[in-house]
Protein backbone atom coordinates (compact mmCIF):
# COMPACT_ATOMS: atom_id res chain seq x y z
CA UNK A 1 0.00 0.00 0.00
CA UNK A 2 1.34 3.80 -0.50
CA UNK A 3 0.41 7.53 -0.41
CA UNK A 4 0.87 8.37 -3.86
CA UNK A 5 -2.71 9.01 -4.18
CA UNK A 6 -3.15 11.60 -1.64
CA UNK A 7 -5.18 9.71 0.49
CA UNK A 8 -4.29 7.59 3.91
CA UNK A 9 -5.32 5.43 6.29
CA UNK A 10 -5.30 6.41 10.20
CA UNK A 11 -4.30 3.86 12.17
CA UNK A 12 -4.23 0.23 12.51
CA UNK A 13 -4.78 -1.44 16.26
CA UNK A 14 -4.44 -4.92 17.97
CA UNK A 15 -4.24 -6.33 21.06
CA UNK A 16 -3.76 -9.80 22.84
CA UNK A 17 -4.79 -11.24 26.07
CA UNK A 18 -3.08 -13.98 28.40
CA UNK A 19 -0.20 -15.21 26.04
CA UNK A 20 3.39 -15.42 26.96
CA UNK A 21 4.20 -13.87 23.69
CA UNK A 22 2.16 -10.89 23.62
CA UNK A 23 4.66 -8.26 23.34
CA UNK A 24 6.84 -9.86 20.29
CA UNK A 25 2.93 -11.53 18.51
CA UNK A 26 2.01 -7.52 19.05
CA UNK A 27 4.73 -6.45 17.02
CA UNK A 28 4.65 -8.46 14.09
CA UNK A 29 0.92 -8.20 14.37
CA UNK A 30 1.78 -4.09 14.11
CA UNK A 31 4.23 -5.12 11.36
CA UNK A 32 1.99 -6.49 9.02
CA UNK A 33 -0.65 -3.71 9.18
CA UNK A 34 1.83 -0.77 8.63
CA UNK A 35 0.44 -0.13 5.87
CA UNK A 36 -2.00 1.66 8.16
CA UNK A 37 0.05 4.12 9.71
CA UNK A 38 4.02 4.68 8.76
CA UNK A 39 4.15 7.83 11.20
CA UNK A 40 4.44 6.07 14.48
CA UNK A 41 4.16 3.20 16.26
CA UNK A 42 3.84 1.82 20.31
CA UNK A 43 3.06 -1.02 22.69
CA UNK A 44 1.67 -0.56 25.71
CA UNK A 45 1.84 -4.26 28.19
CA UNK A 46 0.29 -5.74 31.50
CA UNK A 47 1.22 -8.20 34.08
CA UNK A 48 -1.92 -7.70 36.16
CA UNK A 49 0.40 -5.46 38.88
CA UNK A 50 0.60 -2.44 35.82
CA UNK A 51 0.78 -1.00 32.47
CA UNK A 52 4.31 -0.37 30.94
CA UNK A 53 5.04 1.02 27.52
CA UNK A 54 7.19 1.67 24.82
CA UNK A 55 6.75 3.59 21.73
CA UNK A 56 8.79 5.72 19.03
CA UNK A 57 7.83 7.77 15.43
CA UNK A 58 8.19 6.81 12.18
CA UNK A 59 8.50 2.77 10.76
CA UNK A 60 7.69 0.30 13.74
CA UNK A 61 11.58 -1.20 12.78
CA UNK A 62 12.56 2.60 13.77
CA UNK A 63 10.08 3.00 16.44
CA UNK A 64 11.02 0.56 19.01
CA UNK A 65 14.25 -0.24 19.51
CA UNK A 66 15.26 -3.59 20.49
CA UNK A 67 16.03 -2.58 23.99
CA UNK A 68 12.72 -1.62 23.80
CA UNK A 69 11.02 -4.90 23.03
CA UNK A 70 13.04 -6.35 25.31
CA UNK A 71 12.07 -4.55 28.12
CA UNK A 72 8.29 -5.92 27.23
CA UNK A 73 8.98 -9.32 27.27
CA UNK A 74 7.65 -11.56 30.10
CA UNK A 75 4.20 -9.09 30.04
CA UNK A 76 1.28 -11.63 29.29
CA UNK A 77 -0.87 -9.06 27.75
CA UNK A 78 -0.62 -6.34 25.51
CA UNK A 79 -2.55 -3.58 23.06
CA UNK A 80 -0.32 -1.73 20.00
CA UNK A 81 -0.94 0.65 17.36
CA UNK A 82 0.50 2.16 14.33
CA UNK A 83 -0.18 5.35 13.24
CA UNK A 84 -0.73 7.66 10.39
CA UNK A 85 -1.41 11.16 11.77
CA UNK A 86 -4.34 12.13 9.52
CA UNK A 87 -5.48 14.24 12.54
CA UNK A 88 -2.54 15.98 15.16
CA UNK A 89 0.73 16.32 14.53
CA UNK A 90 3.17 13.33 13.93
CA UNK A 91 4.86 14.18 17.27
CA UNK A 92 6.01 11.61 19.42
CA UNK A 93 3.51 12.56 22.38
CA UNK A 94 0.86 12.30 19.90
CA UNK A 95 2.48 8.13 18.88
CA UNK A 96 -0.34 5.75 20.93
CA UNK A 97 -1.07 3.97 22.68
CA UNK A 98 -1.51 6.34 25.37
CA UNK A 99 -0.92 5.57 29.01
CA UNK A 100 -2.05 7.26 31.82
CA UNK A 101 -1.37 6.48 35.48
CA UNK A 102 -3.97 7.62 38.53
CA UNK A 103 -5.55 6.69 41.72
CA UNK A 104 -7.48 4.55 39.88
CA UNK A 105 -4.91 1.98 38.41
CA UNK A 106 -3.28 2.24 34.95
CA UNK A 107 -5.09 2.64 31.84
CA UNK A 108 -3.85 2.03 28.09
CA UNK A 109 -5.58 3.56 25.12
CA UNK A 110 -5.42 3.25 21.31
CA UNK A 111 -7.62 3.78 18.68
CA UNK A 112 -8.40 4.22 14.61
CA UNK A 113 -10.68 6.81 13.40
CA UNK A 114 -11.61 10.09 14.09
CA UNK A 115 -14.19 11.62 16.13
CA UNK A 116 -16.83 14.00 14.82
CA UNK A 117 -17.58 16.01 18.21
CA UNK A 118 -13.51 15.88 19.49
CA UNK A 119 -13.48 19.84 20.07
CA UNK A 120 -16.43 20.51 21.36
CA UNK A 121 -15.91 17.08 23.95
CA UNK A 122 -12.32 18.95 24.52
CA UNK A 123 -13.38 21.97 25.24
CA UNK A 124 -16.16 20.98 27.80
CA UNK A 125 -13.07 18.80 29.52
CA UNK A 126 -11.19 21.75 29.13
CA UNK A 127 -13.47 24.39 30.83
CA UNK A 128 -14.41 21.55 33.37
CA UNK A 129 -10.67 21.23 34.31
CA UNK A 130 -8.63 19.01 32.02
CA UNK A 131 -5.41 19.10 30.63
CA UNK A 132 -4.75 17.98 27.44
CA UNK A 133 -1.06 16.45 26.71
CA UNK A 134 -1.90 15.86 23.27
CA UNK A 135 -4.20 16.40 20.46
CA UNK A 136 -5.23 12.76 19.92
CA UNK A 137 -9.32 11.57 20.19
CA UNK A 138 -7.98 8.72 22.48
CA UNK A 139 -6.86 11.32 24.82
CA UNK A 140 -10.14 12.20 24.93
CA UNK A 141 -11.88 8.72 25.93
CA UNK A 142 -9.63 8.31 28.73
CA UNK A 143 -10.71 11.63 30.09
CA UNK A 144 -13.93 11.04 30.01
CA UNK A 145 -13.40 7.37 31.25
CA UNK A 146 -11.40 8.61 34.10
CA UNK A 147 -13.99 11.36 35.38
CA UNK A 148 -17.20 9.07 34.96
CA UNK A 149 -18.85 8.45 38.35
CA UNK A 150 -19.99 5.04 37.31
CA UNK A 151 -19.31 2.16 39.88
CA UNK A 152 -17.11 -0.22 37.74
CA UNK A 153 -15.03 0.34 34.93
CA UNK A 154 -17.10 -1.59 32.32
CA UNK A 155 -19.93 0.77 33.03
CA UNK A 156 -17.27 4.00 33.03
CA UNK A 157 -16.31 2.81 29.53
CA UNK A 158 -19.66 3.07 28.41
CA UNK A 159 -20.58 6.43 29.98
CA UNK A 160 -17.82 7.78 28.07
CA UNK A 161 -18.19 6.04 24.55
CA UNK A 162 -21.75 7.11 25.12
CA UNK A 163 -20.19 11.20 25.13
CA UNK A 164 -18.04 10.61 22.01
CA UNK A 165 -19.44 10.64 18.32
CA UNK A 166 -17.59 9.65 15.44
CA UNK A 167 -15.49 6.58 13.01
CA UNK A 168 -13.85 4.64 15.77
CA UNK A 169 -12.56 1.23 17.19
CA UNK A 170 -10.93 1.49 20.96
CA UNK A 171 -8.70 -0.73 22.84
CA UNK A 172 -8.76 0.38 26.22
CA UNK A 173 -6.47 -1.77 28.97
CA UNK A 174 -6.22 -1.88 32.34
CA UNK A 175 -4.53 -4.30 34.68
CA UNK A 176 -6.96 -6.65 34.58
CA UNK A 177 -8.63 -6.11 31.47
CA UNK A 178 -8.92 -5.49 28.26
CA UNK A 179 -12.05 -3.46 26.86
CA UNK A 180 -12.85 -3.39 22.90
CA UNK A 181 -15.60 -1.07 21.52
CA UNK A 182 -16.57 -0.49 18.02
CA UNK A 183 -18.46 2.83 16.98
CA UNK A 184 -22.13 2.12 16.44
CA UNK A 185 -22.00 2.54 12.64
CA UNK A 186 -19.22 0.33 12.51
CA UNK A 187 -17.11 2.53 10.01
CA UNK A 188 -13.66 1.23 10.68
CA UNK A 189 -12.76 -2.36 11.06
CA UNK A 190 -12.20 -4.81 13.78
CA UNK A 191 -11.61 -8.52 13.96
CA UNK A 192 -11.92 -10.79 16.33
CA UNK A 193 -9.78 -13.74 16.57
CA UNK A 194 -8.08 -16.30 18.85
CA UNK A 195 -3.82 -17.95 19.26
CA UNK A 196 -3.50 -20.86 21.56
CA UNK A 197 -6.90 -20.31 23.34
CA UNK A 198 -6.00 -16.64 24.07
CA UNK A 199 -8.58 -13.82 22.30
CA UNK A 200 -7.13 -10.70 19.80
CA UNK A 201 -8.76 -8.18 18.40
CA UNK A 202 -7.28 -6.23 14.87
CA UNK A 203 -7.78 -3.65 12.61
CA UNK A 204 -7.37 -6.11 9.88
CA UNK A 205 -7.25 -10.20 9.80
CA UNK A 206 -3.55 -10.04 8.10
CA UNK A 207 -2.60 -9.47 11.23
CA UNK A 208 -4.25 -12.88 12.64
CA UNK A 209 -2.00 -14.37 9.62
CA UNK A 210 0.88 -12.95 10.66
CA UNK A 211 1.23 -14.54 14.38
CA UNK A 212 -1.07 -17.71 13.52
CA UNK A 213 -4.18 -16.89 15.16
CA UNK A 214 -7.58 -17.61 13.91
CA UNK A 215 -10.17 -15.15 12.93
CA UNK A 216 -13.82 -15.09 14.85
CA UNK A 217 -15.41 -12.81 13.86
CA UNK A 218 -15.91 -8.93 12.71
CA UNK A 219 -16.84 -6.79 15.91
CA UNK A 220 -20.47 -5.47 15.23
CA UNK A 221 -21.10 -1.80 15.72
CA UNK A 222 -22.23 -0.53 18.38
CA UNK A 223 -20.45 -3.27 20.19
CA UNK A 224 -18.40 -3.50 23.96
CA UNK A 225 -16.18 -6.72 24.19
CA UNK A 226 -14.27 -7.50 27.45
CA UNK A 227 -11.63 -9.39 27.66
CA UNK A 228 -9.56 -10.68 31.17
CA UNK A 229 -8.23 -13.90 32.50
CA UNK A 230 -11.92 -15.20 32.90
CA UNK A 231 -12.73 -15.46 29.28
CA UNK A 232 -14.48 -13.14 26.99
CA UNK A 233 -17.54 -11.22 27.56
CA UNK A 234 -20.17 -9.28 24.97
CA UNK A 235 -21.88 -6.25 25.46
CA UNK A 236 -23.05 -3.09 24.06
CA UNK A 237 -22.78 0.05 24.78
CA UNK A 238 -24.89 2.02 22.04
CA UNK A 239 -28.57 0.48 20.52
CA UNK A 240 -28.10 2.25 16.87
CA UNK A 241 -27.58 -0.70 14.52
CA UNK A 242 -26.51 1.49 11.48
CA UNK A 243 -24.05 -0.56 9.83
CA UNK A 244 -21.75 2.16 7.76
CA UNK A 245 -18.28 0.36 7.06
CA UNK A 246 -16.17 2.71 5.15
CA UNK A 247 -16.47 1.98 1.42
CA UNK A 248 -12.78 3.05 0.79
CA UNK A 249 -11.50 -0.13 3.11
CA UNK A 250 -12.47 -2.41 0.28
CA UNK A 251 -11.20 -0.49 -2.33
CA UNK A 252 -7.77 1.05 -1.07
CA UNK A 253 -6.62 0.76 2.21
CA UNK A 254 -7.05 -2.87 3.81
CA UNK A 255 -4.48 -5.33 2.34
CA UNK A 256 -5.82 -7.67 -0.26
CA UNK A 257 -5.51 -10.73 2.17
CA UNK A 258 -7.01 -9.23 4.77
CA UNK A 259 -10.83 -10.61 5.08
CA UNK A 260 -14.04 -9.01 6.00
CA UNK A 261 -17.12 -11.43 6.70
CA UNK A 262 -14.79 -14.17 5.35
CA UNK A 263 -14.16 -12.82 2.26
CA UNK A 264 -10.82 -11.71 1.34
CA UNK A 265 -10.56 -7.91 -0.12
CA UNK A 266 -8.94 -9.19 -2.77
CA UNK A 267 -12.30 -11.04 -4.32
CA UNK A 268 -13.90 -7.94 -3.33
CA UNK A 269 -11.54 -5.86 -5.56
CA UNK A 270 -11.62 -7.98 -8.24
CA UNK A 271 -15.82 -8.49 -8.04
CA UNK A 272 -15.61 -4.31 -8.48
CA UNK A 273 -13.46 -4.46 -11.48
CA UNK A 274 -15.71 -7.06 -12.95
CA UNK A 275 -18.88 -4.83 -12.58
CA UNK A 276 -16.81 -2.11 -13.63
CA UNK A 277 -16.00 -3.85 -16.82
CA UNK A 278 -19.67 -3.55 -17.90
CA UNK A 279 -18.97 -0.09 -18.68
CA UNK A 280 -15.71 -0.60 -20.63
CA UNK A 281 -16.83 -3.21 -22.95
CA UNK A 282 -17.44 -0.80 -25.54
CA UNK A 283 -13.59 -0.28 -25.68
CA UNK A 284 -11.45 -1.65 -28.41
CA UNK A 285 -7.97 -2.24 -26.28
CA UNK A 286 -5.20 -5.19 -26.34
CA UNK A 287 -4.65 -5.34 -22.46
CA UNK A 288 -5.56 -4.07 -18.93
CA UNK A 289 -3.01 -3.06 -16.80
CA UNK A 290 -3.59 -2.87 -13.15
CA UNK A 291 -1.50 -0.02 -10.76
CA UNK A 292 0.25 -1.59 -8.36
CA UNK A 293 -0.44 -2.52 -5.96
CA UNK A 294 -4.44 -2.62 -4.48
CA UNK A 295 -5.44 -1.73 -8.01
CA UNK A 296 -4.65 -5.31 -9.57
CA UNK A 297 -7.64 -7.57 -8.28
CA UNK A 298 -10.06 -4.98 -9.91
CA UNK A 299 -7.56 -5.30 -13.59
CA UNK A 300 -7.85 -8.91 -12.83
CA UNK A 301 -12.14 -9.05 -12.97
CA UNK A 302 -12.33 -6.50 -15.48
CA UNK A 303 -9.82 -8.35 -17.74
CA UNK A 304 -11.59 -11.75 -17.41
CA UNK A 305 -15.03 -10.06 -18.13
CA UNK A 306 -14.00 -8.48 -21.45
CA UNK A 307 -11.76 -11.55 -22.48
CA UNK A 308 -8.76 -9.34 -22.82
CA UNK A 309 -5.27 -10.72 -21.28
CA UNK A 310 -3.89 -8.75 -18.03
CA UNK A 311 -0.23 -7.67 -18.08
CA UNK A 312 2.30 -6.04 -15.57
CA UNK A 313 2.90 -2.73 -17.22
CA UNK A 314 3.60 -0.67 -14.29
CA UNK A 315 6.21 -1.85 -11.67
CA UNK A 316 6.35 -0.24 -8.27
CA UNK A 317 9.64 0.38 -6.59
CA UNK A 318 8.58 -0.90 -3.01
CA UNK A 319 11.50 0.79 -1.59
CA UNK A 320 11.10 4.61 -2.07
CA UNK A 321 11.10 6.02 1.76
CA UNK A 322 10.77 9.68 2.30
CA UNK A 323 11.41 12.39 -0.43
CA UNK A 324 13.30 15.35 0.47
CA UNK A 325 10.51 17.31 0.39
CA UNK A 326 7.35 15.24 2.00
CA UNK A 327 4.97 17.69 2.00
CA UNK A 328 2.60 18.99 -0.92
CA UNK A 329 2.35 18.71 -4.72
CA UNK A 330 5.96 18.57 -5.47
CA UNK A 331 6.98 15.83 -3.10
CA UNK A 332 3.93 13.98 -4.36
CA UNK A 333 4.90 14.42 -8.03
CA UNK A 334 8.32 13.08 -7.17
CA UNK A 335 7.22 10.40 -5.43
CA UNK A 336 4.96 8.76 -8.25
CA UNK A 337 7.89 9.18 -10.20
CA UNK A 338 10.18 7.12 -7.98
CA UNK A 339 7.42 4.61 -7.68
CA UNK A 340 5.60 4.14 -10.41
CA UNK A 341 7.34 2.99 -14.09
CA UNK A 342 6.38 0.91 -17.11
CA UNK A 343 7.10 -2.17 -18.96
CA UNK A 344 8.14 -0.66 -22.25
CA UNK A 345 7.86 -4.15 -23.64
CA UNK A 346 4.20 -5.34 -22.50
CA UNK A 347 3.12 -1.82 -22.98
CA UNK A 348 4.81 -0.67 -26.72
CA UNK A 349 2.37 -0.65 -29.62
CA UNK A 350 -0.69 -1.53 -27.38
CA UNK A 351 -4.06 0.28 -26.48
CA UNK A 352 -4.18 0.24 -22.92
CA UNK A 353 -6.75 0.17 -20.35
CA UNK A 354 -5.45 0.84 -16.75
CA UNK A 355 -7.23 0.93 -14.18
CA UNK A 356 -6.86 2.36 -10.55
CA UNK A 357 -8.57 2.06 -7.26
CA UNK A 358 -9.43 5.68 -7.09
CA UNK A 359 -8.23 9.16 -8.01
CA UNK A 360 -7.60 11.94 -5.54
CA UNK A 361 -5.42 14.64 -6.56
CA UNK A 362 -5.61 13.21 -10.43
CA UNK A 363 -1.48 13.67 -9.88
CA UNK A 364 -0.67 9.66 -10.36
CA UNK A 365 -3.10 9.12 -12.67
CA UNK A 366 -1.69 11.82 -14.89
CA UNK A 367 1.57 10.12 -14.57
CA UNK A 368 0.88 7.50 -15.02
CA UNK A 369 -1.13 8.17 -18.58
CA UNK A 370 1.93 10.11 -20.18
CA UNK A 371 4.17 7.66 -18.69
CA UNK A 372 2.46 5.21 -20.70
CA UNK A 373 2.22 7.18 -23.87
CA UNK A 374 6.13 7.43 -23.07
CA UNK A 375 6.41 4.13 -23.19
CA UNK A 376 4.75 3.63 -26.78
CA UNK A 377 1.24 2.96 -26.20
CA UNK A 378 -1.46 3.69 -29.01
CA UNK A 379 -4.22 4.34 -26.31
CA UNK A 380 -4.43 4.44 -22.75
CA UNK A 381 -8.04 4.47 -21.31
CA UNK A 382 -8.78 4.44 -18.12
CA UNK A 383 -10.96 2.69 -15.60
CA UNK A 384 -11.58 3.35 -12.01
CA UNK A 385 -12.69 1.01 -9.81
CA UNK A 386 -15.00 3.33 -7.73
CA UNK A 387 -17.39 6.31 -8.29
CA UNK A 388 -15.69 9.54 -8.29
CA UNK A 389 -14.15 11.06 -4.83
CA UNK A 390 -15.77 14.08 -4.45
CA UNK A 391 -16.02 14.77 -0.22
CA UNK A 392 -13.67 15.29 1.99
CA UNK A 393 -13.70 12.48 4.60
CA UNK A 394 -14.04 13.25 8.26
CA UNK A 395 -13.64 9.75 9.65
CA UNK A 396 -10.54 8.99 10.03
CA UNK A 397 -9.32 9.50 6.38
CA UNK A 398 -6.46 11.86 5.24
CA UNK A 399 -8.50 13.74 2.69
CA UNK A 400 -9.74 17.08 4.27
CA UNK A 401 -11.07 19.62 2.04
CA UNK A 402 -12.76 20.13 -1.42
CA UNK A 403 -9.65 21.91 -2.94
CA UNK A 404 -7.76 18.86 -2.21
CA UNK A 405 -10.30 16.33 -4.29
CA UNK A 406 -9.72 16.94 -8.45
CA UNK A 407 -13.48 15.35 -8.70
CA UNK A 408 -14.82 18.06 -6.87
CA UNK A 409 -13.40 20.55 -8.91
CA UNK A 410 -13.89 19.52 -12.31
CA UNK A 411 -16.49 17.59 -14.52
CA UNK A 412 -15.64 13.73 -15.29
CA UNK A 413 -14.46 14.80 -18.95
CA UNK A 414 -12.35 17.55 -17.70
CA UNK A 415 -10.93 15.27 -15.64
CA UNK A 416 -10.27 12.91 -18.70
CA UNK A 417 -8.97 16.10 -20.73
CA UNK A 418 -6.61 16.73 -17.53
CA UNK A 419 -5.05 13.51 -17.06
CA UNK A 420 -4.47 13.07 -20.88
CA UNK A 421 -6.70 9.79 -21.31
CA UNK A 422 -8.37 8.51 -24.04
CA UNK A 423 -11.37 7.83 -22.11
CA UNK A 424 -11.85 8.37 -18.16
CA UNK A 425 -14.80 5.29 -16.56
CA UNK A 426 -15.99 5.56 -13.64
CA UNK A 427 -17.96 3.18 -11.22
CA UNK A 428 -21.96 3.69 -10.25
CA UNK A 429 -22.35 3.96 -6.17
CA UNK A 430 -25.15 2.26 -6.75
CA UNK A 431 -23.30 -0.50 -8.99
CA UNK A 432 -20.21 -0.36 -5.94
CA UNK A 433 -23.55 -1.07 -3.36
CA UNK A 434 -24.33 -4.05 -4.89
CA UNK A 435 -21.10 -5.52 -5.24
CA UNK A 436 -20.55 -4.86 -1.51
CA UNK A 437 -23.85 -6.37 -0.44
CA UNK A 438 -22.94 -10.01 -2.80
CA UNK A 439 -20.56 -10.25 0.04
CA UNK A 440 -22.55 -9.91 3.25
CA UNK A 441 -22.23 -5.97 3.90
CA UNK A 442 -24.85 -4.62 5.65
CA UNK A 443 -24.33 -1.00 4.50
CA UNK A 444 -21.39 1.18 3.73
CA UNK A 445 -20.28 4.51 4.42
CA UNK A 446 -19.99 6.24 0.82
CA UNK A 447 -20.03 9.93 1.71
CA UNK A 448 -17.01 10.72 -0.27
CA UNK A 449 -18.76 9.87 -3.15
CA UNK A 450 -22.08 11.26 -2.18
CA UNK A 451 -22.07 13.64 0.12
CA UNK A 452 -24.06 11.88 1.91
CA UNK A 453 -22.62 11.92 5.64
CA UNK A 454 -23.67 9.38 7.89
CA UNK A 455 -22.84 10.25 11.04
CA UNK A 456 -23.54 13.88 11.88
CA UNK A 457 -20.46 16.54 12.00
CA UNK A 458 -20.69 18.39 14.84
CA UNK A 459 -17.48 20.00 15.48
CA UNK A 460 -17.66 23.19 13.68
CA UNK A 461 -16.64 23.32 10.08
CA UNK A 462 -14.10 24.81 8.13
CA UNK A 463 -15.83 27.61 5.58
CA UNK A 464 -15.40 24.86 2.59
CA UNK A 465 -16.88 22.39 4.65
CA UNK A 466 -20.24 24.20 5.02
CA UNK A 467 -22.25 22.89 2.18
CA UNK A 468 -21.89 19.29 3.48
CA UNK A 469 -25.03 17.71 3.50
CA UNK A 470 -25.97 14.97 6.55
CA UNK A 471 -28.13 12.14 7.54
CA UNK A 472 -28.18 12.88 10.90
CA UNK A 473 -27.39 9.81 13.19
S1 LIG B 1 -16.15 9.33 3.78
FE1 LIG B 1 -15.16 7.86 2.40
S2 LIG B 1 -13.13 7.46 3.27
FE2 LIG B 1 -14.40 8.41 4.88
S3 LIG B 1 -15.29 6.70 6.01
FE3 LIG B 1 -16.78 7.26 4.43
S4 LIG B 1 -16.27 5.94 2.68
FE4 LIG B 1 -14.52 5.89 4.09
Amino acid sequence: MDDIRGINEECGVFGIWGHERASELTYIALHSMQHRGQEGAGIVCSNNDYLFGARGTGLLTNALSNEQLLSLKGFPHAIGHVRYAAKGSSELSNVQPFLFKSSRGDLGICHNGNLVNALNVRAALEDDGAIFQTTSDAEILAHLIRRSKQSTHKERVKSALKQVKGAFSYLVMQEHALTVAMDDHGVRPLMLGELDGCYCVASETCAFDAIGANYIRDVEPGELITINDDGIEFDRYSDIDNPNMCSMEYIYFARADSNFRGHSTYRIRKALGRKLAESLGHIEADIVIGVPDSSLAAANGVAEVLHIPQEQGLIKNRYVGRTFIDKGQEARERKVRMKLSTVKDIVEGKRVIVIDDSIVRGTTSKYIVKALRDAGALEVHMGVASPPLIHPCFYGVDVSTHAEIIASQKSISEICEEIGADTLTYMEVEDMHDVYRSFGSRGECAACFTGNYPIEIIDNLLPQQKDLKTKGV
